[in-house]
């Protein structure tokens, strides 16, 4: 009932990498889930054609 709650303000984990993204950037992933990529791993994410998002 309250995973919206706890997604809020869980840290966000990089999908990449699994790290804490401290700069966390908005992509959709390959599958069209909404994931976050940390600076380190966008170039990766783009290589990938996950998508961004704002
Ligand atoms: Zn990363």
């Amino acid at each position: 009932m309250f995973q919206w709650l706890k997604n809020l303000f869980a840290p966000k984990k990089c999908a990449i990498c699994g790290k804490k993204a401290m700069d966390a950037r908005n992509y959709y992933n390959d599958t069209g889930e909404p994931v976050v990529v940390c600076r380190n791993c966008t170039e990766y994410a783009e290589r990938r054609a996950f998508r961004k998002r704002n």
